[in-house]
Parts: C-alpha cells; structure tokens; sequence
C-alpha cells in the first residue's frame, strides 16, 4: 500500500503527507493518523487525484474542516483529501456569489454581508467549509445554506466534472443528496437578496454574541451532536433540552463530556478518545429513547478506518437498547 500512495503523493508534491494526526484536522482533537493526506490546489489536480485513486484502489474520503467529524483513534487506511484554503477563492457579483468549496464560511458570509446581501447570515458562526456545509445543508435558526444554492459544481468518482442545480440537491433539515453521492463538490453557486450591508452585519454580529452565550467554547468540540429532528421538536423541543432532562449535564466518559453549559455538545476535555464520545452518544441515545420513545440521530459523522462514513450513532448499532 505504501509504496502506492507514495505514487499518489509524488502527484502533489508539496502537499501531500504520510500518517498524518487526523486530530490536527478534526474540531474534536480526535482521530489517529491518516495513511495519506493530500490537500489539493486545484480542481484539475483534485481530477487527477481522483482518477489515480481509482486506479490504484485506494480508499479514500473528502474532507473540509472537520467540524462535523469523529475520526477513529486508529485513523484511516486509505487516503484523506482535505478541501480548504487551497481551493478558497470566490467572486460576488450582484445578487449572485460563485465560491469555491474550500473556502471557510464565516470569512465568505461576512464579506457577502459586507457587499449588502442578504440570506446568510444565520451562517456566520458556522466554523467549517462551504462544501461541508452544503453537503450538511447546515445552518442556524432553523435555516439550512441550500434555499440560496442555485448551482454545485461536482467531480465524480471517475474524475469527472459535472453541476447539479437546487432540485438536484434535494435540499431537507440537515440533509441532502449530495450525502449518498460519493461526489466531491468543487464550487457552489449562491443567490442571495439585495439589503443594507450595516443592518447585515449587526444582525451578524447579534447571532455571534447569542452562540457565545449559549456554545462551550473552552475544550475541543464539533458543534451539536444530535440533530434536531422537525417532527420530535414540536413534541419534546430540541435534543439539547431533552438530554439535560434525561440528566446528562455533566455526564463524562472517560476523556468526553456532556458540558454543563449545553447538553447537545460532547466537550473533549484533553485526552479524549473516538469510544469514550461514541459510548456517551448509545448512553444518551438508549436513556432518551427509554424517556419519551423516539431515538435521537447524530448530526455528526463517524468516520471508521476504512474511510467509511456514517452518522455517529450508526456505528457499534450492535449495542442493544435495554
Ligand atoms: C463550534 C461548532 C459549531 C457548529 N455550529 C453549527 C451550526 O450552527 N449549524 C450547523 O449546521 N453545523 C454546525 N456545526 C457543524 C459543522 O461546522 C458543519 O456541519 C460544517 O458545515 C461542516 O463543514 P466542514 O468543512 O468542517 O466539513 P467536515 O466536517 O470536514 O465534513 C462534513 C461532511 O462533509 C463532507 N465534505 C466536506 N467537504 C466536502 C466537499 N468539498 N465535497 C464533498 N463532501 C465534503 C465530508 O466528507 C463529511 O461527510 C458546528 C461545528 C462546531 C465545531
């Protein structure tokens, strides 16, 4: 294997590293080495990255910032293709914004808001890339990115390039088609609408000022963990306040724990590893289930060592819920 993904590597020279600390590119400050991670400047190099990973049969996954991930402490066997800063660039021109995927949301919304558009401003605390959070459909204030997506431009597995419109997307809370694709998005067309670039970013700056009062920002963390299901929300309100009713402020697992200050977050308070997160997750999981009989789903993702992903509580569903 090594000597294959050193074939890869010579490719992009510069930019590629072998057993990587998936810690260091995981909010979380979880996750043990990558075989590989490449970090692409372009899209021409990502197709021909894609087209030699196919042919040499190397697993492989895409990342953004890793805001959204649970890295397993043994890594990942394959290759790691972080999307970021390298492929960041975007251009806003009247109502519509072309940006490409690595690009870190706070910094585009905030100059969107700057240009006087208005749409994202839910957005702006939102610490991850533009293709994380369209793949996510993630949003604040029960709004999701996908109402302003026009356009994704994508590269499929056999490295070649193709566009979905909105509809394409299949937009819903937190989801999208783009999750099922095994495509890697490249760029995204956004609409927004006209407003006063002062109003834009004072309401920005409010929504900041409420996620510091109400997000743990002291230890690691990647955001909610569980999602808050529209159905659920009218009957039991959102995951965070069902949890703490269950009583899992302060719940600790080894290295995680469930934070005073907000109890749909797992905090990693130094040393925490990929289980003692995914054993607090079924520990919450079967105790919400027991109090109201619905079963809370992660937001988050757990990626296993083959490169894998599914959402959090997918995995080890062999636990049984007594
Ligand atoms: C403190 C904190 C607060 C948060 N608050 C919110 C919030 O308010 N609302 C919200 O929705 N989320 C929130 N999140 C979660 C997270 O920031 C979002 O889901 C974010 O959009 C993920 O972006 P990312 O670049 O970090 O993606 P990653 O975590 O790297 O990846 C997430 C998923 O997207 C895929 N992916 C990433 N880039 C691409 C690409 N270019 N092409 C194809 N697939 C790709 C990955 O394979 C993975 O499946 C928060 C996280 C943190 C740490």
């Amino acid at each position: 294997m090594r000597s294959v993904l050193e074939k890869v590597a010579r490719q992009n020279v510069g930019l590629s590293s072998f057993d990587a600390p998936l810690r260091d590119h995981s909010w979380w400050k979880i996750g043990g080495p990558a075989d590989l991670l490449v970090q692409p400047t372009s899209s021409t190099e990502l197709c021909l990255l894609i087209k030699c990973l196919r042919e040499y049969e190397i697993p492989h996954l895409f990342i953004g910032d890793g805001s959204n991930l649970l890295f397993d402490d043994s890594g990942v066997r394959g290759a790691v293709v972080k999307l970021g800063r390298n492929l960041s660039s975007f251009q806003i021109k009247g109502r519509d914004v072309v940006a490409e995927a690595g690009v870190f949301v706070p910094k585009l919304v905030r100059c969107i808001g700057k240009s006087g558009l208005s749409g994202l401003e839910h957005a702006v605390g939102i610490p991850g890339t533009l293709g994380g959070l369209v793949l996510m459909n993630g949003g604040s204030l029960r709004q999701g990115i996908g109402s302003n997506v026009r356009r994704v431009h994508a590269i499929n597995r056999a490295g070649e390039e193709l566009q979905l419109d909105q509809k394409a997307c299949e937009f819903a809370y937190r989801k999208s088609a783009l999750q099922h694709s095994r495509l890697v998005i490249t760029r995204v067309e956004l609409s927004c609408v006209h407003g006063d670039a002062a109003e834009i970013l004072d309401r920005m700056r409010e929504i900041l000022r409420n996620r510091r009062k109400k997000f743990p920002r002291r230890y690691p963390n990647c955001g909610s963990v569980f999602l808050s299901d529209p159905k659920n929300y009218s009957a039991f309100g959102p995951p965070g306040a069902i949890i703490e009713k269950c009583g899992f402020k302060g719940f600790q697992i080894g290295n995680a724990k469930i934070p005073e200050q907000h109890a749909n977050f797992i905090v990693n308070l130094g040393n925490a590893s990929s289980s003692d997160v995914l054993s607090i997750v079924h520990a919450v999981r079967n105790r919400v289930f027991e109090a109201t009989g619905f079963l809370l789903n992660c937001e988050v993702r757990y990626v296993k060592t083959t490169g894998q992903q599914v959402p959090a509580h997918e995995h080890r569903c062999d636990l049984q819920i007594t």
